[in-house]
């Protein structure tokens, strides 16, 4: 742009220098041949004049010279007017950042390839979002997240054909817009070659920084044949492989938009509910074995929905996760079963289900402070349940919180032990005070069975670490004996009592218990038995 510019202007410059000198030239030839020049030059010799002629010259040579450079001087600002819109247009439509063409661009070229092409053109939107990006941020700080942007972006410079344009669309969020010609299997191969190679570790500081790509497809058809719909496609697709598990990518088809509106409709409903408390806590008691002393219960999430009624927790946790409204949610959560339990006898605990991404939250330990302070709820009564995957994300991470927790007084168990992919690395790494034995273990224990030989194995794992253990969904009376002989420390099922709300809670404390406050589950009271059969009933439903 700048160099048609300076081009245009020297050739200005020389066509009025050449027209000026052909006006002298002019102006000579008349003279001359009307013999002006000879009578006005005997005129001035004849009057001794010739010096006054000389400088009248001069001086109109001068001025044609200021002519000259101030038109020089005009033209060099018009230049650099033209120059600084050139360069504020090509800002307006690149990303600051990365280099690469922003959304106002993509869309500017995506409409211009549709619009141009006789048909429906052959071309695909490939639309990139990067997982676990926000970790980066909030853990390595802002400039290892730009560091992880302009990573990518020169990552996908290299990959794509020639031709073809990246973009940032914001955010963690790249696409592509790939003419594929004939070749439809090329764009599979490009997505999954995207996946592929930033999912390569990003060298940081003495480490390197590790993210991965869920990719999301639209064809241009007949259905998608505007910009609009093409990126729209492309995004729908795109959160249909985060669902199916990140790190992959998905055609859209034509199915997926119906799916990504109901999704959508109860995005918003869970964010209201939050506001409105409609999300309740549920407490499941948890007992010592083999005795069946109640010893405290969990928190278990329930959401009391307008319109559906009661909502277990795999109906929302998982979106209340991937839209960023997990900590809202859990956090008002333990503060009311915080409030809950001060009525309760004060040796009961509580255990708190946290989500992975909280444990990223560096704030985690002061907010879990914040609540136990506001609600007068003693540190030593509370649990904190993690999941195995908390710490494959990122170990550091998990480590400084838990240990920041522990040394508040709270106790941290890791939850649904065996269906993850901890490893006895973490168990040494993390100095846990409990695990809890998924329930998929426990649940139907016949004896003699390999699951009984590794719930057998598990309990002596966490008895050689110091660790006492939980068995989870225990619902018959002959796993209890046998888990007590093993070695298992405490107890939660089906058989103890289902999760019940505030109210059925203070019910059961209040018939159950003796006169110190103890009770013992030593059979399913009536009440509980109904909410036994309303959860089963709705787990069907
Ligand atoms: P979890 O933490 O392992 O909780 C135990 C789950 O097992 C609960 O399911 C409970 O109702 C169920 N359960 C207990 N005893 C039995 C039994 O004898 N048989 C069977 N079949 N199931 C039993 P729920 O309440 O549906 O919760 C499911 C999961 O959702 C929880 O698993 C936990 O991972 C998550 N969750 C629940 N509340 C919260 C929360 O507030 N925050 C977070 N981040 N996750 C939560
Ligand atoms: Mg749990
Ligand atoms: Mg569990």
């Amino acid at each position: 742009m700048r160099d048609d510019t300076s081009a245009s202007w020297a050739e200005g410059e020389l066509r009025e220098l050449l027209s000026l000198m052909m006006i002298g030239a002019c102006i000579w030839i008349i003279g001359t041949q009307l013999g002006v020049f000879t009578v006005v030059l005997s005129f001035m010799t004849l009057h001794g004049l010739e010096h006054m002629m000389l400088l009248a010259i001069c001086m109109t040579l001068g001025v044609v010279v200021a002519a000259v450079r101030k038109s020089l001087k005009l033209r060099r600002v018009m230049m650099a007017r033209d120059g600084a819109q050139a360069h504020a247009e090509a800002v307006a439509r690149h990303d600051a950042m990365t280099g690469l063409a922003n959304r106002r661009l993509f869309r500017e070229l995506l409409d211009m390839r549709i619009d141009g092409a006789r048909g429906v053109p052959s071309i695909a939107v490939i639309q990139i979002d990067l997982d676990r990006f926000k970790p980066i941020n909030d853990v390595h700080g802002h400039a290892a997240g730009d560091a992880v942007l302009c990573a990518v972006a020169d990552r996908l410079r290299l990959v794509i054909p020639a031709g073809n344009t990246a973009a940032r669309l914001g955010g963690d969020e790249f696409a592509v817009l790939f003419d594929y010609g004939i070749d439809t299997d090329g764009v599979s191969r490009l997505a999954q070659q995207i996946i592929t190679t930033l999912s390569q570790p990003i060298p940081w500081g003495a480490g390197h920084l590790e993210i991965g790509a869920t990719v999301g497809i639209a064809l241009a058809t007949v259905e998608t044949s505007t910009a609009e719909a093409l990126l729209h496609a492309a995004d729908v697709a795109m959160y249909q492989g985060k669902r199916d598990g990140r790190s992959t990518y998905r055609f859209f088809q034509l199915e997926m938009g119906h799916a990504l509106k109901v999704r959508a409709r109860l995005e918003q409903e869970l964010r209201t509910g939050i506001e409105r408390g409609e999300i309740e806590p549920f407490y499941q008691p948890v007992v010592a074995l083999p005795g069946r002393e109640l010893i405290g219960f969990e928190v278990l999430a329930r959401w009391r929905h307008p319109d559906h009624g009661l909502m277990n927790p795999a109906d929302f946790i998982t979106l209340a996760e991937e839209t960023g409204m997990i900590a809202d949610l859990s956090w008002s959560l333990m503060r009311q079963a915080c409030w809950d339990a001060r009525s309760w006898p004060s040796h009961l605990q509580l255990a708190v289900n946290i989500s992975p991404l909280q444990l990223q939250d560096k704030q985690m330990p002061e907010r879990v402070l914040a609540i136990l302070t506001e609600t007068g709820f003693a540190p030593s009564r509370l649990e904190i349940e993690i999941t195995e995957t908390a710490l494959v994300n990122d170990l550091e991470s998990a480590r400084i919180a838990l240990k920041s927790l522990q040394n508040l007084g709270v106790r941290i168990a890791l939850d649904d032990f065996g269906t993850g992919y901890s490893s006895l690395y973490h168990l040494r790494e993390l100095q846990f005070d409990k695990l809890k034995i998924d329930r998929s273990y426990v649940s139907s224990i016949p004896l003699g069975s390999e699951r009984a030989r590794l719930v057998d194995a598990i309990i002596a794992l966490g008895s050689s670490l110091g660790l006492v253990t939980t068995a989870e969904g225990i619902e018959n009376a002959s796993s209890v004996d046998w888990l007590a002989n093993q070695g298992c420390t405490y107890g939660q099922g089906y058989l103890f009592g289902a999760p019940l709300g505030k109210q059925a809670t203070d019910l059961l404390l209040a018939e159950w218990s003796d006169k110190d406050g103890n009770v013992v589950l030593d059979g399913a009271a009536e009440a509980q038995r109904q909410e036994i059969a309303a959860e089963a009933a709705m787990r069907a439903a």
